[in-house]
């Protein structure tokens, strides 16, 4: 059954909405968290898993030191304080993908907390202030088979896949985000969208999203307007890209505020997100005093990063990539709509590259943007599946400012490179391209363009030097394009005596 919902407007003119974003990041060391089991992601089913992962009787885990590494990495970036001394703890609950019966998790002792970032939204800047980030596994992958929609109900068995139990996760956790109601969905969106951005500059994780390798559970709750007093959140679980991540926001503040306005209490639960119709449903219940029983995991010796090591990957961090793009935009010159643009046409690092070639930005823009982004979107292909790189751009644009070749004669070299025709040289050879720089030849195609037009000649002779334009016309046909138009206007003027 479908739950009734308010139009956005509407629930956004009675309620405000209060989020708390949890965000798990698989890392992507080679072994996982606590054994020497490689991380791959798709081997064939319970191949990668020994005594540690499967939890067996007597085996004894081992913390992978590259992943503490990491989850420093992750809070520094976060502007965390680092603990100095932290020990993993076991959350006991059963589940038929955790073999051990427990998670091996961090309570109250994260490695990384009180943090803060910030994200851009309608250039606005939104703080958000990090809680904690915490070092744990993660867990198997259920499938359910028999039924109609792919979970436990209706399924007539499931199957169960180790490889990914044990595999290291870092699961960020914001502290309470307010921020205008119109706001919230797209502050949750590129709240995520910055992290997957930080985690990739940090070098960290994969994070693809459509592999789980970033996942998103979005608290939502909604207050009356102005009332201090929190209303009561659902937990929208894995959500998994960046989009879902605003729908899944919206969709729980229009059913919640439904909910409310019709007389009815917000039940306290995990809900499940549906990408075909964008709506959440009901999940199981969740109270806040859910006993877990945590306690220390007495296998493990603590972790106890020294203030050197921290300082060391301190120094060791890459530069933000929101302060990077702040940068860049100002070396540029570009304006915030072309950044923009160069930004979601997934262009940045190319052109980063391109420039560093040698190409000027303008002209790395033109190229990626224009030729590039616009052929990749006709056939369906991401912008680094083309064929073409930097180095193939950045020997294009030489070509034009050698004169051998002009934009539109370029265009065509773009079209062979993408076609895999070979390098620019040999495509110029091929399709014969290369713009005629002997003099002699542009001249007699002048001339034949003089004779041809006399009216042209007369009207420039009485004193309308403009009207030449159409000469240079006539030459640049006659050419077929393969002439540089500054060449001929310069030799047709010395003609002309203009
Ligand atoms: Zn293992």
């Amino acid at each position: 059954m479908t739950a009734a919902v308010l139009e956005i407007d509407d629930a956004l003119a009675q309620y405000d909405p209060v989020m708390g974003l949890e965000v798990h990041v698989e890392l992507n060391t080679r072994s996982k968290m606590f054994c020497g089991c490689p991380t791959e992601f798709g081997a064939p089913p319970n191949t990668q898993t020994c005594p540690v992962c499967l939890g067996l009787p007597g085996a004894l885990p081992v913390v992978n030191a590259r992943a503490v590494e990491s989850a420093i990495k992750i809070g520094l970036a976060l502007n965390c304080e680092i603990a100095e001394w932290c020990r993993f703890a076991r959350k006991n609950y059963f589940y038929p993908d955790m073999p051990k019966n427990f998670q091996t998790s961090q309570y109250d002792e994260p490695i990384a907390y009180n943090g803060w970032t910030e994200v851009v939204v309608d250039g606005e800047t939104y703080r958000i202030e990090i809680e904690r980030a915490h070092m744990e596994e993660d867990t198997g992958k259920s499938t359910h088979v028999g039924g109609a929609t792919g979970r436990i109900h209706g399924a007539s068995h499931s199957l169960v896949d180790y490889n990914r139990a044990g595999i290291p996760l870092i699961e960020i956790v914001t502290k309470t985000i307010e921020v205008p109601g119109d706001k919230a969905a797209a502050v949750a969106k590129a709240y995520v969208s910055m992290l997957r951005d930080l985690l990739l500059a940090l070098g960290v994780s994969d994070v693809r999203m459509d592999q789980g390798s970033l996942r998103c559970d979005a608290n939502v709750s909604l207050k009356p307007t102005g009332s201090a007093t929190f209303g009561t959140r659902t937990e929208t679980k894995n959500v998994n890209s960046f989009r879902s991540v605003e729908r899944a926001v919206t969709y729980e503040i229009t059913r919640q505020a439904a909910v409310l306005a019709s007389g009815g209490k917000v039940v306290q639960e995990t809900r499940h997100w549906h990408e075909d119709t964008g709506i959440t449903t009901s999940g199981r219940e969740k109270s806040d005093a859910e006993d877990y029983r945590y306690f220390p995991e007495p296998d493990l010796v603590p972790v106890a990063p020294s203030r050197e090591w921290v300082e060391e990957i301190r120094s060791s961090l890459p530069e933000a990539p929101t302060l990077r793009r702040v940068r860049l935009q100002e070396e540029w010159g570009f304006t915030d709509l072309e950044m923009r643009d160069v930004v979601n046409g997934n262009a940045l690092e190319p052109i980063v590259a391109t420039v560093e070639l040698g190409v000027t930005p303008t002209a790395a823009k033109k190229w990626w943007l224009g030729e590039l982004a616009r052929a990749a979107n006709e056939s369906g292909q991401e912008l680094n599946a083309l064929g073409v790189g930097p180095a193939e751009v950045a020997e294009v644009q030489k070509l034009v400012d050698a004169g051998s070749l002009n934009d539109k004669l370029a265009r065509q070299v773009f079209d062979g490179l993408i076609k895999g025709e070979g390098t620019p040289a040999e495509i110029m050879a091929k399709r014969g391209l290369a713009l005629v720089s002997d003099d002699s030849a542009l001249i007699e195609a002048i001339d034949r363009a003089i004779a041809a037009n006399p009216d042209v000649v007369e009207k420039v002779n009485s004193g309308k030097p403009a009207a030449a334009g159409a000469l240079i016309g006539a030459v640049m046909k006659d050419m077929r394009g393969q002439a540089d138009a500054a060449k001929v206007r310069e030799l047709l003027n010395a003609k002309l005596g203009i």
